[in-house]
């Protein structure tokens, strides 16, 4: 008898987690501006080292969900009207006018892509609807190779051509999908916007992609834990693994223990990994990045991830890329680092 159970945030919900310091707010009226909300099927909890009354009087709130609109309209294929379904939608293969935003994550995914031969490949989507991920959340079945082999067809950047804000399908039933860069981009452009409004202590962590700079208010770094993942259905057990200082940048983490439907006894990932067509399938549980920018960060995290511990280590260390890896072994886990990581490391 087939066993199908889909297991979603199964583990630790998130294996990141701020450590907040509960210090009471010092002289200056500076404090800490919680601002939260949901986008992208997601929270989003940003930090702003300011006064209240500064947030206030410049809308802060209102600036940043009206930017993170604007991202969704763009680029969540969970919108029918957005550009990106509009794009997936049509079968002409004449140029369709895309905004500067959409075209600055294609273009990052593109680079990413190619960087990687083909293991980040943002046309990867019909595989990841099969698979029972995508937004057509079809039944949790292993598809059969002939479904696989047909479905593979439609797949590569190859048929992707992007020219400025012109963006062009190769073939007809092309599908783009952002999962892997947009959330960062999203948390850039908030980023972005806190600073144009003058701000420079904040952090930003969209669904558990962030990005930080300058100093709390009780003038101390940001600091990150990084929790171990512990594989508990409950996800009640937390424990910190690691503690790090990313400074002035973006920390992302990719990691296939949160979502992912078993199938005799099988584990089947969330991430496809685009040379056979199939869920990846070795011991690496996350990857976690540290970038200037949280779109590349989100990108490359992903990249490691399909590419498994040794093939990323050895990507990372190519490409000069700060990276966590964490993998299962036989007695738990294991953990490997770059040395662009290291620094990092409290
Ligand atoms: P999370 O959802 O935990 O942030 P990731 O950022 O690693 O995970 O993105 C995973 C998503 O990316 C998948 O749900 C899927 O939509 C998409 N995806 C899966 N495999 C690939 C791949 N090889 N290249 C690009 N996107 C992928
Ligand atoms: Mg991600």
């Amino acid at each position: 008898m087939t066993h199908l159970r889909r297991f979603q945030l199964f583990i630790t919900v998130s294996i990141i987690l701020f450590i907040t310091a509960c210090f009471p707010s010092n002289n200056s009226a500076k404090k800490e501006v919680l601002l939260q909300g949901r986008t992208m099927g997601t929270t989003y909890n940003i930090k702003v080292i300011a006064t209240p009354e500064q947030v206030e009087t410049l809308k802060l709130h209102q600036k940043i969900d009206t930017v993170l609109k604007q991202v969704n309209q763009a680029m969540s294929t969970y919108i029918p009207s957005s550009e990106i379904s509009r794009f997936n939608q049509s079968e002409s293969l004449e140029p369709m006018k895309i905004s500067d935003g959409f075209a600055r994550v294609l273009k990052e995914s593109i680079r990413l892509g190619e960087l990687s031969s083909g293991k980040l490949d943002i046309t990867v989507g019909p595989l990841v609807n099969l698979w029972g991920f995508g937004p057509e959340q079809r039944p949790e079945t292993v598809p059969n190779e002939d479904v696989l082999a047909s479905t593979r067809a439609r797949i590569g950047l190859k048929n992707l051509h992007l020219d400025g804000n012109k963006l062009s399908k190769g073939i007809p039933n092309l599908y783009v999908d952002l999962s892997t860069t947009a959330k960062g981009y999203g948390v850039d452009v908030v980023a972005e916007l806190i600073e144009e409004n003058g701000f420079g202590n904040y952090l930003v962590e969209i669904g558990g992609e962030m990005r930080l700079k300058g100093f709390k208010h009780t003038g101390e770094l940001w600091a990150i834990a990084i929790e171990k993942p512990i594989l508990d259905p409950s996800g009640e057990q937390r424990a910190v693994h690691q503690v790090i200082i990313p400074k002035d940048n973006a920390v992302a983490t990719s990691g296939d223990y949160r979502n992912y439907f078993e199938a005799d006894g099988q584990r089947f990932s969330h991430i496809i990994d685009p040379d056979t067509g199939k869920p990846i399938n070795h011991n690496l549980i996350s990857v976690t990045v540290i970038h200037p920018s949280s779109m590349t960060a989100d990108g490359l995290s992903t990249t490691l991830m399909v590419m498994g511990a040794e093939q990323g280590m050895a990507f990372a260390v190519k490409n000069d890329i700060a990276a966590l890896f964490i993998s299962k072994t036989e007695y738990g886990f294991t953990e490997q680092f770059t040395v662009k990581f290291k620094q990092y490391l409290k």
